[in-house]
């Protein structure tokens, strides 16, 4: 199952060797890592980004790609976690982020599907009405005009919704590749097919990939799930949610995007391209509360029969990491080491605040993000209380997901617990099933033949090839690093 947008985007090239020392290493090609290259690379730095496979091809490639202010129920959560002044100070950032976006395609000529739609946050129960009419006002007070109306302009269930000032939609990789090709072309480096699996301090900072070392005098994580467990408390501050999306060919594409206030989720945006498309994204929830990804592709594919008269074309997951107090982890995490994470399903417009903020903070110019975004901000009791939950739901999915009855055989060899695919052909496929990230016991996930880890989010084929973090080993079972 593949994204659309993965869909004709053409290879970088790459006939440079592997520079051993820069002075700027980024690790991570999605939109945070891109964005932050683009920007520097236009001081004139000396900037390296690595990607463990081709750029882009990360979470952002699995995007619904709306560039939007209009992120369901953020503000109400900023205001109670922390206070209202807070929660504007955060619609500014998003804000920023839509202009910045909208001006760099304009300046810069890049052709990616932006289009500017009609922007919609809807209600489908009786209680959301009130905190629609929360937004609203919330809205108001940061002088940006809504309405609330009685419906939507598609044919989801919807008591009433919140229709806000123009948004817009895009293709985030043709997006992201312009601004790769320009990077290099202004002296940037890129290096895809290398993984970064560690980080030392001597003098400089030392990341061990598996093409061997590279020296850096600063360094910039953004690999989406960090692939260090130090600094541990990554995995305490955050959660990750699970999503599910469709794409369909439709006769016409309407100016629209939308999103339910609350859960369950219901998200919609139309594309054109050759093709007009329709993606419609649902069954969000955290992973440690999904553990059997088969149910909820069939539930979405219920529900987009529902909804929708046209036939699904692709259908594809993806995660996003969801920080426990509704912000995003941007900034500085150690001298010159820094890190862009927790986006919470808005990252085009997090990610893209992501690159402003770090090349600012390495430029040494003043941002207004810097504290707000800052990972080593603050605890509140809140916050606490958050932590001690997803801790909670952590250790319920590792229980759940060991006693869990597996479609596949589950063996013990040299006392070992180990997974076993038997494909079409009678050829056995063997894996460990312990995560080789945080130890948690991999679920098996009959649709996209991979093994999925429920705490974090790790995912291997099903001879234990790594595809996505946050493990950074594989996890075959003649190749698991103790
Ligand atoms: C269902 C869904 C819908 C969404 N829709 C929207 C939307 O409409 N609008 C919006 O604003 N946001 C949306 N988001 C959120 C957004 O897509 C993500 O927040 C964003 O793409 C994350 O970007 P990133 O750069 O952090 O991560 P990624 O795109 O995952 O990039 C990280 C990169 O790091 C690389 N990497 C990882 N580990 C290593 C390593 N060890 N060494 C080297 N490289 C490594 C990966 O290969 C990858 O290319 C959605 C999220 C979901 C789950």
């Amino acid at each position: 199952m593949m994204s659309i947008w993965k869909k004709g985007i053409k290879s970088l090239k790459d006939d440079t060797e592997l520079d051993r020392e820069v002075d700027i290493l980024i690790i991570g090609g999605g939109v945070a890592g891109i964005t932050t290259l683009y920007l520097l690379s236009h001081e004139k730095k000396n900037v390296l980004l690595i990607d463990k496979g081709r750029i882009g091809y990360g979470v952002t490639s699995n995007t619904t790609g709306k560039i939007t202010y209009l992120q369901d129920h953020i503000y109400e959560d900023i205001s109670k976690m922390y206070d209202e002044n807070t929660a504007s100070q955060y619609l500014r950032s998003q804000l920023e982020a839509c202009s910045f976006i909208k001006d760099t395609i304009l300046k810069e000529k890049i052709t990616c599907n932006y289009k500017e739609v009609d922007s919609y946050v809807f209600a489908t129960k009786q209680e959301e009405i009130e905190q629609l009419n929360w937004l609203k006002t919330f809205l108001e007070n940061n002088h940006i005009k809504s309405e609330i109306q009685k419906e939507l302009p598609v044919s989801l269930p919807c008591l009433a919704s919140l229709k806000g000032e123009k948004s817009a939609v895009f293709h985030p990789l043709k997006y992201l590749y312009k601004l790769a090709r320009i990077s290099l072309k202004r002296g940037a480096k890129i290096k895809e097919y290398v993984r970064a699996y560690d980080i030392d301090k001597k003098e400089t900072y030392e990341v061990k990939t598996d093409k061997g070392s590279i020296k850096a005098k600063q360094v910039i994580v953004c690999t989406h799930y960090p692939f260090f467990v130090k600094p541990g408390y990554v995995p305490l501050k955050t959660h990750v949610e699970s999503s599910y999306i469709v794409s369909s060919i439709v006769d016409e594409c309407k100016p629209v995007s939308c999103i339910t206030y609350q859960k369950p989720v219901l998200s919609l945006r139309y594309h054109q391209d050759r093709k007009s498309y329709l993606l419609f994204a649902s069954q969000s929830d955290k992973i440690t509360k999904c553990v059997d990804p088969l149910e909820n592709y069939q539930e979405l594919e219920e529900k987009f029969s529902k909804y929708f008269k046209t036939s699904i074309q692709e259908m594809w997951s993806t995660h996003d990491i969801m920080p426990n107090d509704y912000l995003p982890l941007i900034g500085e995490i150690d001298d010159d080491l820094y890190l862009a994470t927790g986006f919470q399903k808005w990252g085009m417009t997090n990610g893209t605040i992501a690159g402003i903020l770090i090349s600012d903070l390495i430029l040494g110019h003043n941002n207004e993000y810097r504290e707000l975004f800052s990972p080593k901000r603050k605890y509140n009791l809140k916050r606490c209380y958050h932590t001690i939950i997803d801790g909670i739901d952590t250790v319920k999915a590792m229980t759940i997901s060991l006693l869990k009855k597996q479609p596949v055989d589950i063996r013990y060899e040299n006392g070992k617990r180990i997974g076993v695919y038997t494909d079409s052909n009678g050829v056995e496929h063997k894996i460990h099933t312990l995560c080789p990230h945080m130890k948690c016991h991999l679920c098996f996930n009959e649709e996209d033949l991979t093994w999925e880890c429920p705490c974090h989010g790790s995912k291997f084929d099903v001879d234990g090839n790594l595809l996505e973090g946050p493990s950074v080993f594989d996890n075959c079972t003649n190749c698991q690093k103790e």
